[in-house]
C-alpha cells in the first residue's frame, strides 16, 4: 500500500512533548503500514527560524529513535515554488492585493454581526476592505485569496479525518468558508508564502498520502482543500490528533521550555519515558 506521511516542525524553538506525540504517531504509522515517513523543516518564517534548533530538531528526532526516509525537505529552499502558485491563482483572478495592517483590520471589524464568528483559522476575519480595489502588486502588498470567487470554483469538496473523534467525511459548505475563513493570505510582505499555501504545494510536491497532525490544524484543513481543488493537487487523508496539555490543561507552545524534550534528556529521560509520557 502507498502510505507517505511527514512531520513538519518549524525550527522556531524547542521541540516539546506535543511534537515528540506527533513525530512518534506519524512515524509509528508510516513503519506500520510499511509505507515512508518524511522530515520537513517548515522555516518559512527566516525571521524566526535558527540553525541551532534546526539541528536540536535532528538530534531530538534521532534519539527518539526516529529515522526518516529520504532527505529533508527545507521550505526556504522552495520559495520559487511558492510564488509560482501565488501567480497562478493571481492569473487565474482569485486573488487581490491588500494594504490592511492589522490595526486596519481591527478598526473595519468594529461592528461585528450577531452570531457570525469573527476570528477563523489566522486570526480576525478579513472585513473585505481592499477587495474590490484592483491594487497592482507591490512589494508593501500581500496577496488573498477571495475566498467567495474561490470556494465557486473549488466546491463541493470535502476531505476525511480518521481520528476518532472526528472520524469521518467533512463537506465544505460556501456559507461556512464565507462567515469562518475569510479571505485569506497567500503571500505576505516579506514572507513567500502563507502557511496555507507552502504546506498545501509542500505535501503534493512530496507525495504525502496521509497527513498526520495536531487538532489545533484541524479547521485549517479547509483551507488546504480548497487550495487543492484550485491547483488541481490530490486532497491526502486527515488525521488530526489530540493535543498534548500541560498540567492546567493549556495546550503546549513552542515558548514552554519545562516541557522540552531537550530538558528532558537533559534530566535522564529516556525515549521509553517520553513515549510513555504522551500515552504511547
Ligand atoms: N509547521 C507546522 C507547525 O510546526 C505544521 C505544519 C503541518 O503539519 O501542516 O505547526
Amino acid at each position: 500500500m502507498n502510505f507517505t506521511t511527514r512531520f513538519a516542525p518549524s525550527p522556531t524553538g524547542p521541540l516539546h512533548l506535543g511534537h515528540a506525540y506527533s513525530a512518534l504517531l506519524a512515524h509509528d504509522s508510516a513503519r506500520e503500514e510499511d509505507g515512508k515517513f518524511l522530515l520537513r523543516i517548515d522555516d518559512l518564517d527566516q525571521s524566526r527560524a535558527r540553525p541551532h534548533w534546526e539541528d536540536q530538531i535532528y538530534d531530538d528526532l534521532a534519539w527518539l529513535g526516529i529515522t526518516w526516509d529520504g532527505p529533508v525537505r527545507r521550505q526556504s529552499d522552495h520559495f520559487h515554488e511558492y510564488a509560482k502558485a501565488t501567480q497562478q491563482l493571481r492569473a487565474a483572478g482569485l486573488t487581490f492585493e491588500c494594504t490592511c495592517s492589522r490595526r486596519d483590520i481591527e478598526a473595519a471589524a468594529n461592528a461585528p454581526q450577531e452570531g457570525v464568528p469573527e476570528f477563523g483559522p489566522d486570526g480576525r476575519i478579513y472585513p473585505g476592505t481592499c477587495r474590490s480595489l484592483a491594487l497592482a502588486p507591490t512589494p508593501q502588498t500581500c496577496t488573498r485569496l477571495n475566498i467567495s470567487k474561490a470556494c465557486a470554483l473549488a466546491l463541493p469538496a470535502h476531505f476525511t479525518d480518521t481520528e476518532p473523534d472526528r472520524v469521518g467525511v467533512h463537506n465544505l459548505e460556501t456559507q461556512d468558508m464565507l462567515a469562518t475563513v475569510g479571505d485569506v493570505i497567500l503571500s505576505r510582505r516579506q514572507m513567500a508564502a502563507s502557511y496555507h499555501l507552502s504546506v498545501v504545494l509542500d505535501d503534493a510536491a512530496t507525495g504525502v498520502t496521509d497527513v498526520i497532525r495536531g487538532a489545533d490544524l484541524f479547521d485549517a484543513t479547509r483551507i488546504h482543500v480548497v487550495l487543492q481543488k484550485l491547483l488541481n493537487l490530490p486532497t491526502p487523508a486527515y488525521h488530526h490528533h489530540k493535543l498534548i496539555r500541560d498540567d492546567a490543561g493549556k495546550r503546549l507552545a513552542k515558548r514552554d521550555d519545562a516541557r522540552a524534550i531537550a530538558r528532558y534528556r537533559a534530566e535522564g529521560a529516556t525515549p521509553t519515558d517520553i513515549r510513555q509520557m504522551v500515552g504511547l
